[in-house]
């Protein structure tokens, strides 16, 4: 059988299938081997849109060069209960996920699990209007996740699995996946390309007739600001998440990405710039970033959210020059435009440096502005320092979670034998959810095959 895709969703279906049936496994991945992906140009916050991207693609997929922030609960990255069809077999596969990460040398520390602290960060939140999610963390770090990959990969290797890197999928379906014009013929198809294939993948399921729904997505900014403002939350909980609802909407947004001491960093796609973070273990900045987004969900007759996302992208990469924009709150607040000369009068010394400083209100829509500062100014009573004029805002963060690809309980789509698991079929995002996902596809197939 093949797996297409090398993300946690694809190495955690391939250590199910080796450990659990007797199927040849065989792995192929756009990207390299995890020694082989560097991206010096991202590391200077100066992406030049490689494809394939490294720090998309690979042995780890996207998750390989993050922080390998591991988010313990089964309601986050995705809707693993909804999927399993309980909360108990949800937690279960939480906890299948993170015994193979520390297995394969995940740090024995867990965040957010200390009980009293959490208490009083969640009444804080509450008193502010605002609901925080207790999320007990594994935060694994950028330099460490290539041992643990690589050691995955290597139990892997002993089971049988065989890795094709450096391959692009240009084509699945009728048992078949054609790589580089040759087919290679597969009884069992695990699609799980991750955010950077799900174009691809729903081309594939349109062509082979498989349904598709459209999600909701996030868009918003990245916050930028200094790391002793956010300290007395990070010391709860590394990624904290707060659920806020606007006064004039009355719209959901949310922190999404923490990264202490971290930096922000460019994402190229092919037609627009985005922004994202990490954090290392080792180095460390001044400064916590984190992702502050507005939910948006369309409607009959129009339910288009990725063209509509798409359309906001691209508007702020127009705005800024083919380069992220970036403003300081107060500069918003004030309905001016930021200048590297204003951004410098500021407290905060912007860790990416590929921008243009500009007016994010020329770029998002009115709707999701007055979330994001409506919604800052009420974090502000949680973390006091959130909403100060220096604050800065990197613009887009959009969040395109791929088209939704109609699965039943197997992850099987409608086309008899072909499965999908991960970011790339709308089913997680995250690392934990995806690999989650690749299990019950595993499962999925191991169950077929036996009749
Ligand atoms: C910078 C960054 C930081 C992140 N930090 C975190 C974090 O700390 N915690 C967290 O939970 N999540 C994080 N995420 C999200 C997380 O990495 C993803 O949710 C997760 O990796 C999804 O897993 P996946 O297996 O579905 O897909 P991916 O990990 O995206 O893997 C998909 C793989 O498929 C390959 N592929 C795609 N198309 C093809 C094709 N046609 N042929 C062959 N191969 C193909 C790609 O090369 C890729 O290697 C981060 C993401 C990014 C980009």
């Amino acid at each position: 059988m093949v797996i297409i895709g090398a993300g946690p969703a694809g190495l955690f279906a391939a250590h199910e299938l080796a450990s659990n049936s007797n199927l040849s496994v065989n792995v192929i991945d756009w990207g390299k081997e995890i020694e082989k992906r560097h991206c010096p140009a991202a590391d200077e916050g100066k992406c030049i849109g490689c494809v394939p991207c490294h720090i998309m693609c690979g042995l780890g997929g996207a998750g390989g060069m993050s922080s390998g922030i591991l988010n313990l609960r089964h309601d986050i990255g995705g809707d693993l209960a909804k999927l399993t069809n309980s909360v108990a077999a949800a937690e279960n596969l939480v906890k299948e996920v993170d015994d193979i990460f520390v297995k394969h040398g995940a740090p024995k520390q867990i965040d957010g699990a200390d009980s009293t602290e959490v208490n009083e960060l969640g009444r804080k939140a509450a008193a502010a209007g605002i609901k925080y999610i207790p999320i007990p963390q594994r935060h694994i770090g950028s330099e460490y996740l290539p041992d643990v990959i690589n050691s995955f990969r290597s139990e892997l290797e002993k089971k049988g699995v065989k890795f094709i890197f450096s391959s692009k999928v240009d084509r699945i379906g009728g048992g078949e996946v054609v790589v580089k014009g040759q087919s290679i013929k597969a009884k069992y198809i695990l699609a799980a390309p991750g955010r950077i294939g799900a174009d691809w993948l729903a081309e594939q399921a349109e062509v082979l007739g498989i349904k598709l729904t459209h999600g909701a997505i996030d868009i918003g900014v990245r916050v930028e600001i200094p790391a002793v403002v956010y300290e007395p939350v990070v010391n709860v909980n590394w990624d904290p998440k707060f659920h806020i609802r606007t006064k004039t909407f009355d719209d959901f947004v949310r922190t999404f990405c923490t990264n202490p001491y971290g930096f922000v960093m460019e994402e190229r796609y092919d037609e627009h710039v985005g922004v994202n973070g990490q954090s290392l273990r080792d180095k460390k900045s001044q400064n916590t970033n984190f992702a502050f987004l507005v939910r948006v969900e369309l409607t009959q007759p129009v339910t288009d959210t990725t063209s509509y996302g798409r359309s906001i992208a691209y508007l702020a990469t127009t705005i800024g020059g083919d380069r992220p924009l970036l403003q300081r709150l107060g500069d918003l607040r004030a309905g001016r435009r930021s200048t590297w000369e204003r951004i410098e009068r500021g407290h905060v010394v912007p860790t990416l440096r590929s921008v243009t400083p500009g007016d994010i209100s020329m770029a998002l829509p009115g709707r999701i502005v007055t979330g994001i500062l409506e919604g800052l100014e009420m974090l502000d009573r949680v973390a006091p320092g959130v909403a100060s004029d220096s604050t800065l805002l990197y613009s887009p963060e959009v969040k395109l979670y791929a088209m939704k690809i109609q699965v039943d309980d197997n992850m099987e789509t409608s086309v008899p034998n072909l499965f999908v698991a991960g970011d790339g079929a709308g089913l997680s995002r995250g690392i934990v959810t995806a690999a989650a996902t690749g299990l019950l596809a595993a499962r999925g197939i191991i169950n077929k095959s036996k009749g």
